[in-house]
């Protein structure tokens, strides 16, 4: 599979125009500073991973950091944004609540914040008002570097937060989320020690302890993170676009983040069709908070899912002979 660069988005218009999509691949010096970008945090964890075998990581921080991360990121991916942020399915009470505690185990805001802000990202989606979109600082090289850091992580700094009454009025209304958000310190606290708790109790060392509250804790989190912020940064950036997303949109596919991400990084299918409980849509593309929304509904817990409608998806994807390869 090739990873195509990125050309201006399609949109109805340019689709259908004689001129074609593409211009040309993207520049070399581009194409490092992306790699760089997805391939050296990981790289570096993998080095670290053997040099701390034996003495400093164990079994029991490797199946803890496994455990929260697994809770969280399917706490984001489908709690907070697919159900949360664009109502995929209806949920019960109990699931409501269980989803939106183990979002927010990920420490990546409170659930009503995260929800306002991501909302807006898809109002204003790499236009004038989208919170965290690559291109902001322009289409040259520097200015995409630039744009990358802001929008992985260089935002959150910088960050103006998103009206939460205009964006997420919903959540607001809702006692179970207000009380949820209202306890979100507590829970940031207890997914930041809990791994290291147990692991003490465990082991009854210090040593242990310590061991998990690193690998469990802080490497488990910046690693959730990362991923996370590389859907709002790499996903706008760089992969496949099959489908037609509005004017300026340039959400796109990365299969490389596909497991990490649960399936958070078919993200031009999502932007082109947001409500879909399902972002890999097509053959092969694996999507875990798909395949845990379905077991939800097999439960009986998750009702009116809004699977991805064969018609509805075809008629979304770009035409045959204008996508860039
Ligand atoms: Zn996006
Ligand atoms: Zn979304």
């Amino acid at each position: 599979m090739s990873l195509s660069v990125l050309d201006p988005a399609p949109n109805e218009a340019t689709a259908r125009s004689p001129k074609p999509l593409t211009e040309g691949r993207q520049s070399v010096g581009i194409l490092i500073a992306l790699w760089g970008f997805v391939v050296l945090p990981f790289a570096a964890l993998l080095i670290a991973v053997p040099v701390a075998w034996g003495w400093g990581l164990t079994w029991l921080d490797v199946v803890l950091g496994l455990a929260f991360y697994v809770v969280g990121g399917l706490g984001i991916g489908t709690g907070f944004h697919r159900y949360l942020t664009h109502g995929s399915f209806k949920a019960n009470r109990g699931l409501r609540i269980a989803l939106t505690i183990a979002g927010s185990t990920a420490i990546e805001g409170n659930p009503t914040q995260w929800v306002a802000d991501h909302r807006r990202h898809h109002a204003f989606s790499d236009r004038e008002g989208d919170p965290h979109s690559p291109w902001r600082f322009g289409e040259s090289f520097g200015g995409l570097v630039k744009g990358l850091f802001y929008a992985h992580v260089g935002w959150l700094f910088f960050r103006e937060l998103a009206n939460r009454e205009r964006f997420a009025p919903d959540l607001m209304a809702d006692k179970d989320i207000r009380r949820v958000d209202k306890l979100f310190p507590v829970i940031v606290i207890l997914s930041a020690t809990l791994p290291s708790i147990i692991a003490g109790l465990v082991t009854w060392s210090w040593q242990g302890a310590l061991s998990a509250f690193f690998w469990a804790g802080l490497v488990r989190i910046g690693l959730l993170h990362h991923v996370t912020w590389s859907i709002n940064s790499i996903c706008h950036v760089y992969g496949e676009r099959p489908f037609e997303t509005r004017e300026g949109d340039r959400a796109s596919n990365f299969w490389p983040l596909a497991i990490l991400s649960f399936g958070e990084s078919w993200h031009n299918l999502h932007h082109a069709d947001p409500t879909c409980a399902r972002h890999g849509v097509d053959k092969g593309q694996i999507d875990i908070n798909a395949r845990l929304i379905w077991i939800f509904e097999k439960l009986g817990w998750a009702t009116d899912v809004r699977w991805p409608k064969t018609d509805r998806i075809d008629a979304k994807r770009v035409a045959a002979g204008t996508m860039n390869g």
